[in-house]
Protein backbone atom coordinates (compact mmCIF):
# COMPACT_ATOMS: atom_id res chain seq x y z
CA UNK A 1 0.00 0.00 0.00
CA UNK A 2 1.37 3.57 -0.41
CA UNK A 3 0.80 5.35 2.06
CA UNK A 4 -0.91 4.82 5.31
CA UNK A 5 -4.50 3.36 5.24
CA UNK A 6 -6.09 6.92 6.82
CA UNK A 7 -4.14 8.67 3.80
CA UNK A 8 -5.93 6.72 1.24
CA UNK A 9 -9.02 8.78 0.24
CA UNK A 10 -7.23 11.95 0.78
CA UNK A 11 -4.19 10.56 -1.74
CA UNK A 12 -7.12 9.45 -4.17
CA UNK A 13 -9.05 12.85 -3.75
CA UNK A 14 -5.29 14.40 -4.82
CA UNK A 15 -4.48 12.08 -7.58
CA UNK A 16 -7.68 12.20 -9.24
CA UNK A 17 -6.73 15.60 -10.30
CA UNK A 18 -3.18 14.65 -11.56
CA UNK A 19 -2.80 17.20 -14.45
CA UNK A 20 -4.17 19.97 -12.54
CA UNK A 21 -1.90 19.21 -9.70
CA UNK A 22 -0.58 22.77 -7.81
CA UNK A 23 2.81 23.31 -8.26
CA UNK A 24 3.50 24.09 -4.89
CA UNK A 25 0.91 22.16 -1.60
CA UNK A 26 1.53 22.77 1.81
CA UNK A 27 0.75 19.73 3.80
CA UNK A 28 -0.25 20.32 7.55
CA UNK A 29 -2.25 18.49 10.11
CA UNK A 30 -1.05 17.48 13.55
CA UNK A 31 2.30 15.97 14.39
CA UNK A 32 2.12 11.73 14.30
CA UNK A 33 -0.50 11.22 12.09
CA UNK A 34 2.64 11.11 9.32
CA UNK A 35 2.84 14.16 7.11
CA UNK A 36 5.82 13.39 5.53
CA UNK A 37 4.46 9.68 5.06
CA UNK A 38 1.44 11.32 2.68
CA UNK A 39 4.29 13.55 1.23
CA UNK A 40 6.21 10.65 0.21
CA UNK A 41 3.02 8.59 -1.07
CA UNK A 42 2.33 11.36 -3.01
CA UNK A 43 5.31 11.82 -5.09
CA UNK A 44 5.66 7.88 -5.70
CA UNK A 45 2.02 8.19 -7.25
CA UNK A 46 3.29 11.27 -9.08
CA UNK A 47 6.32 9.55 -10.42
CA UNK A 48 4.86 6.01 -10.77
CA UNK A 49 4.91 5.37 -14.35
CA UNK A 50 1.38 2.68 -14.16
CA UNK A 51 -0.37 3.97 -11.28
CA UNK A 52 -2.78 1.88 -10.06
CA UNK A 53 -6.41 1.99 -9.14
CA UNK A 54 -6.80 5.63 -8.15
CA UNK A 55 -3.97 6.82 -9.11
CA UNK A 56 -1.90 5.38 -6.66
CA UNK A 57 2.15 4.28 -7.06
CA UNK A 58 2.05 0.62 -8.26
CA UNK A 59 5.11 -0.53 -6.41
CA UNK A 60 6.50 -2.34 -9.54
CA UNK A 61 7.18 0.09 -12.10
CA UNK A 62 11.05 1.10 -12.16
CA UNK A 63 9.97 4.59 -10.81
CA UNK A 64 8.37 2.86 -7.98
CA UNK A 65 11.84 0.63 -7.62
CA UNK A 66 14.18 3.84 -7.73
CA UNK A 67 11.58 5.64 -5.06
CA UNK A 68 11.77 2.97 -2.64
CA UNK A 69 15.27 2.73 -2.74
CA UNK A 70 15.54 6.05 -2.15
CA UNK A 71 17.76 6.98 -5.85
CA UNK A 72 14.54 8.10 -8.42
CA UNK A 73 16.59 11.02 -10.14
CA UNK A 74 13.65 13.29 -10.68
CA UNK A 75 12.72 13.28 -6.74
CA UNK A 76 14.49 15.12 -3.79
CA UNK A 77 13.54 15.81 -0.32
CA UNK A 78 15.29 18.96 1.39
CA UNK A 79 15.20 18.77 5.30
CA UNK A 80 17.56 20.15 7.74
CA UNK A 81 21.16 18.47 8.20
CA UNK A 82 20.50 17.59 11.72
CA UNK A 83 17.88 15.07 10.80
CA UNK A 84 19.69 13.27 7.95
CA UNK A 85 20.76 10.06 9.35
CA UNK A 86 23.93 9.70 8.02
CA UNK A 87 26.77 6.54 8.67
CA UNK A 88 28.83 6.61 11.38
CA UNK A 89 31.79 9.39 10.63
CA UNK A 90 34.70 6.37 10.65
CA UNK A 91 37.50 9.02 10.99
CA UNK A 92 35.62 10.76 14.15
CA UNK A 93 35.10 7.23 15.38
CA UNK A 94 38.70 6.40 14.94
CA UNK A 95 40.24 9.80 16.06
CA UNK A 96 37.59 10.61 18.86
CA UNK A 97 37.24 13.86 17.68
CA UNK A 98 33.88 15.78 18.77
CA UNK A 99 30.83 15.74 16.06
CA UNK A 100 30.01 18.88 14.27
CA UNK A 101 27.41 20.45 15.26
CA UNK A 102 24.68 19.83 12.54
CA UNK A 103 22.06 22.90 11.42
CA UNK A 104 18.69 22.68 12.38
CA UNK A 105 17.89 25.02 9.40
CA UNK A 106 16.94 24.51 5.98
CA UNK A 107 19.42 26.79 4.84
CA UNK A 108 19.85 29.12 1.40
CA UNK A 109 22.61 26.95 0.06
CA UNK A 110 19.87 23.59 0.48
CA UNK A 111 17.17 26.10 -1.36
CA UNK A 112 20.26 26.76 -4.25
CA UNK A 113 20.68 23.66 -4.91
CA UNK A 114 17.41 22.64 -5.49
CA UNK A 115 16.69 25.40 -8.10
CA UNK A 116 19.40 23.98 -9.81
CA UNK A 117 17.85 20.72 -9.87
CA UNK A 118 14.60 21.92 -11.06
CA UNK A 119 16.18 23.50 -14.06
CA UNK A 120 17.80 20.02 -15.35
CA UNK A 121 15.68 18.40 -17.41
CA UNK A 122 13.63 15.46 -16.09
CA UNK A 123 15.22 12.00 -16.20
CA UNK A 124 12.27 10.08 -16.85
CA UNK A 125 10.17 12.82 -18.86
CA UNK A 126 7.44 12.93 -16.64
CA UNK A 127 7.06 14.96 -12.95
CA UNK A 128 9.99 16.49 -10.84
CA UNK A 129 8.98 16.37 -7.04
CA UNK A 130 10.10 17.92 -4.29
CA UNK A 131 9.93 17.39 -0.58
CA UNK A 132 10.51 20.19 2.03
CA UNK A 133 10.00 19.22 5.76
CA UNK A 134 9.92 20.48 8.22
CA UNK A 135 9.01 23.40 6.10
CA UNK A 136 9.16 25.71 8.93
CA UNK A 137 12.59 25.23 9.37
CA UNK A 138 13.87 27.38 6.05
CA UNK A 139 15.75 30.43 7.96
CA UNK A 140 14.58 33.73 6.08
CA UNK A 141 16.89 33.80 3.60
CA UNK A 142 16.10 30.33 2.53
CA UNK A 143 12.33 31.14 2.71
CA UNK A 144 13.10 34.33 0.59
CA UNK A 145 15.48 32.35 -2.34
CA UNK A 146 12.38 29.70 -2.10
CA UNK A 147 9.28 32.23 -3.05
CA UNK A 148 11.22 33.25 -6.30
CA UNK A 149 10.84 29.36 -7.17
CA UNK A 150 6.97 29.50 -5.87
CA UNK A 151 6.46 32.63 -7.67
CA UNK A 152 7.99 31.29 -11.17
CA UNK A 153 7.01 27.56 -11.16
CA UNK A 154 8.88 24.89 -13.25
CA UNK A 155 5.87 23.03 -15.79
CA UNK A 156 5.49 19.16 -14.07
CA UNK A 157 7.33 20.24 -10.87
CA UNK A 158 5.58 19.88 -7.94
CA UNK A 159 6.56 20.87 -4.78
CA UNK A 160 5.53 19.61 -1.06
CA UNK A 161 6.20 21.58 2.14
CA UNK A 162 4.62 19.80 5.25
CA UNK A 163 5.08 21.38 8.37
CA UNK A 164 2.81 21.14 11.87
CA UNK A 165 4.07 24.69 12.56
CA UNK A 166 1.68 26.74 9.58
CA UNK A 167 2.16 30.09 11.61
CA UNK A 168 5.68 30.20 11.42
CA UNK A 169 6.18 30.17 8.03
CA UNK A 170 6.83 33.07 6.12
CA UNK A 171 3.01 34.41 5.04
CA UNK A 172 4.24 35.06 1.31
CA UNK A 173 5.47 31.52 1.52
CA UNK A 174 2.26 30.38 2.37
CA UNK A 175 -0.11 32.26 0.23
CA UNK A 176 1.73 30.70 -2.64
CA UNK A 177 0.93 26.99 -1.81
CA UNK A 178 -2.50 25.26 -1.83
CA UNK A 179 -2.97 24.33 1.45
CA UNK A 180 -3.85 20.52 2.38
CA UNK A 181 -4.35 19.30 5.81
CA UNK A 182 -2.87 15.69 6.36
CA UNK A 183 -6.53 13.80 7.39
CA UNK A 184 -6.05 12.15 11.15
CA UNK A 185 -7.62 8.48 12.39
CA UNK A 186 -9.99 6.90 14.75
CA UNK A 187 -8.39 5.57 17.54
CA UNK A 188 -9.95 2.37 16.65
CA UNK A 189 -7.79 2.94 13.08
CA UNK A 190 -4.57 3.85 14.84
CA UNK A 191 -4.69 0.44 17.30
CA UNK A 192 -5.71 -1.63 14.43
CA UNK A 193 -2.64 -0.28 12.32
CA UNK A 194 -0.19 -0.32 15.37
CA UNK A 195 -1.09 -4.08 16.22
CA UNK A 196 -0.13 -4.52 12.30
CA UNK A 197 3.19 -3.20 13.14
CA UNK A 198 3.56 -6.05 15.89
CA UNK A 199 2.67 -4.43 19.31
CA UNK A 200 0.20 -6.17 21.51
CA UNK A 201 -3.33 -4.84 22.12
CA UNK A 202 -2.79 -3.74 25.51
CA UNK A 203 0.68 -1.54 24.32
CA UNK A 204 -1.23 -0.25 21.67
CA UNK A 205 -3.69 1.19 23.51
CA UNK A 206 -0.82 2.45 26.36
CA UNK A 207 1.38 4.34 23.79
CA UNK A 208 -1.66 5.64 21.66
CA UNK A 209 -2.94 7.48 25.34
CA UNK A 210 0.23 8.60 25.72
CA UNK A 211 0.52 10.42 22.44
CA UNK A 212 -2.70 11.80 22.31
CA UNK A 213 -4.08 9.20 19.34
CA UNK A 214 -1.23 9.61 17.11
CA UNK A 215 -0.20 6.87 15.91
CA UNK A 216 2.88 7.65 14.89
CA UNK A 217 4.40 9.16 18.03
CA UNK A 218 2.62 5.65 19.58
CA UNK A 219 4.47 3.79 17.43
CA UNK A 220 7.88 5.74 18.26
CA UNK A 221 6.87 5.78 21.99
CA UNK A 222 6.88 1.98 22.28
CA UNK A 223 10.63 1.79 22.28
CA UNK A 224 11.30 0.15 25.56
CA UNK A 225 13.82 2.63 26.77
CA UNK A 226 11.92 5.61 25.55
CA UNK A 227 9.03 3.78 28.27
CA UNK A 228 11.95 3.43 31.13
CA UNK A 229 12.60 7.29 30.47
CA UNK A 230 8.86 8.12 30.87
CA UNK A 231 8.05 5.86 34.01
CA UNK A 232 11.54 7.97 35.90
CA UNK A 233 10.17 11.16 34.62
CA UNK A 234 6.35 10.26 35.67
CA UNK A 235 7.31 8.59 38.88
CA UNK A 236 9.20 12.32 40.07
CA UNK A 237 5.82 14.26 39.11
CA UNK A 238 3.43 11.42 40.96
CA UNK A 239 5.95 11.58 44.04
CA UNK A 240 7.21 14.85 44.19
CA UNK A 241 7.54 14.56 47.96
CA UNK A 242 10.05 12.27 46.93
CA UNK A 243 11.86 13.31 43.80
CA UNK A 244 15.31 14.99 43.76
CA UNK A 245 14.43 17.63 41.28
CA UNK A 246 18.15 19.19 40.65
CA UNK A 247 18.91 15.28 40.07
CA UNK A 248 16.75 14.03 37.79
CA UNK A 249 17.51 17.59 35.36
CA UNK A 250 21.24 16.75 35.59
CA UNK A 251 20.19 13.09 34.50
CA UNK A 252 18.15 14.30 31.42
CA UNK A 253 20.35 17.38 30.36
CA UNK A 254 21.45 15.18 27.56
CA UNK A 255 18.30 13.74 26.23
CA UNK A 256 15.79 15.42 23.70
CA UNK A 257 13.50 17.94 25.82
CA UNK A 258 10.43 17.80 23.59
CA UNK A 259 9.22 14.34 25.34
CA UNK A 260 9.90 15.63 28.65
CA UNK A 261 7.82 18.91 28.02
CA UNK A 262 5.15 16.48 26.71
CA UNK A 263 5.18 14.13 29.79
CA UNK A 264 5.06 17.30 32.28
CA UNK A 265 2.31 18.40 30.14
CA UNK A 266 0.04 15.79 29.26
CA UNK A 267 0.93 14.34 33.31
CA UNK A 268 -0.97 17.95 34.26
CA UNK A 269 -3.72 17.75 31.86
CA UNK A 270 -4.57 14.12 33.75
CA UNK A 271 -4.45 16.04 36.75
CA UNK A 272 -7.19 18.46 35.96
CA UNK A 273 -9.09 15.60 34.30
CA UNK A 274 -9.01 13.60 37.38
CA UNK A 275 -10.26 16.71 39.30
CA UNK A 276 -13.25 17.34 36.59
CA UNK A 277 -14.09 13.82 35.55
CA UNK A 278 -12.51 11.28 37.90
CA UNK A 279 -10.48 9.99 35.42
CA UNK A 280 -7.63 9.85 32.94
CA UNK A 281 -6.67 9.81 29.28
CA UNK A 282 -2.66 9.84 28.89
CA UNK A 283 -1.10 7.60 31.75
CA UNK A 284 -3.38 5.21 32.76
CA UNK A 285 -0.76 3.58 34.28
CA UNK A 286 -0.49 6.20 36.66
CA UNK A 287 -3.80 7.06 37.30
CA UNK A 288 -3.75 5.75 40.91
CA UNK A 289 -1.35 8.65 41.24
CA UNK A 290 -3.18 11.17 39.88
CA UNK A 291 -6.05 10.44 42.10
CA UNK A 292 -4.03 10.93 45.28
CA UNK A 293 -1.97 13.90 43.99
CA UNK A 294 -5.07 15.67 42.16
CA UNK A 295 -6.51 17.64 45.06
CA UNK A 296 -3.35 18.82 46.41
CA UNK A 297 -2.72 21.13 42.76
CA UNK A 298 -5.47 23.92 42.71
CA UNK A 299 -6.77 24.73 38.84
CA UNK A 300 -5.52 28.24 39.03
CA UNK A 301 -2.22 26.89 39.80
CA UNK A 302 -2.51 24.39 37.06
CA UNK A 303 -4.18 26.99 34.47
CA UNK A 304 -0.77 29.18 35.57
CA UNK A 305 1.33 26.73 35.05
CA UNK A 306 0.17 25.88 31.41
CA UNK A 307 1.17 29.31 30.58
CA UNK A 308 4.63 28.66 31.88
CA UNK A 309 5.01 25.76 29.80
CA UNK A 310 4.06 27.28 26.72
CA UNK A 311 6.90 29.73 27.32
CA UNK A 312 8.79 26.71 27.50
CA UNK A 313 8.32 25.44 24.52
CA UNK A 314 9.12 28.56 22.80
CA UNK A 315 12.76 27.85 24.06
CA UNK A 316 12.35 24.31 23.72
CA UNK A 317 14.80 24.00 20.02
CA UNK A 318 17.47 26.14 21.52
CA UNK A 319 17.66 26.50 25.08
CA UNK A 320 20.53 28.48 26.08
CA UNK A 321 21.15 25.96 28.57
CA UNK A 322 19.44 22.29 28.62
CA UNK A 323 19.96 21.79 32.42
CA UNK A 324 18.40 25.37 33.66
CA UNK A 325 15.74 24.57 31.51
CA UNK A 326 14.93 21.08 33.03
CA UNK A 327 15.84 22.98 36.29
CA UNK A 328 13.39 25.99 35.57
CA UNK A 329 10.68 23.07 33.92
CA UNK A 330 10.87 20.72 36.86
CA UNK A 331 11.07 23.33 40.21
CA UNK A 332 8.22 25.22 38.49
CA UNK A 333 6.14 21.87 38.29
CA UNK A 334 7.31 21.05 42.26
CA UNK A 335 5.22 24.36 43.07
CA UNK A 336 2.08 24.17 41.51
CA UNK A 337 1.97 20.44 43.84
CA UNK A 338 3.61 21.46 46.78
CA UNK A 339 1.48 21.04 50.33
CA UNK A 340 -0.19 24.20 51.12
CA UNK A 341 1.87 24.67 54.12
CA UNK A 342 4.99 24.75 52.39
CA UNK A 343 4.82 28.04 51.65
CA UNK A 344 3.26 28.36 48.42
CA UNK A 345 1.58 32.08 47.56
ZN1 LIG B 1 4.84 2.44 -10.11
Amino acid sequence: MTGLPWHQQALRELLARRERMPHAVLLTGREGFGKVEFARALAQSMLCEQPAAGGLACGACPACGWFGEGNHPDYREVLPDNLVEDEPDAEAVATDAKPEKKSAAITVDQIRALQQFITLSTHRAGWRVLVLHPAEAMNPQAANALLKTLEEPTPHTLMLLVTDQAGRLMPTVRSRCQVVTVPGCEPSAAEAWLVEQGLSGRVAQDVLAQAGGAPLLALAWADEAWQDSRRQVLTALAEPERADWLQLAGALEKTDLKPILHWVHTWCCDLVLQQQTGGVRHHPDFAKAAAKLADRASALALFRFESELRQLRRHIQHPLNARLWLEHLLLSYSLVVAPADAGRD
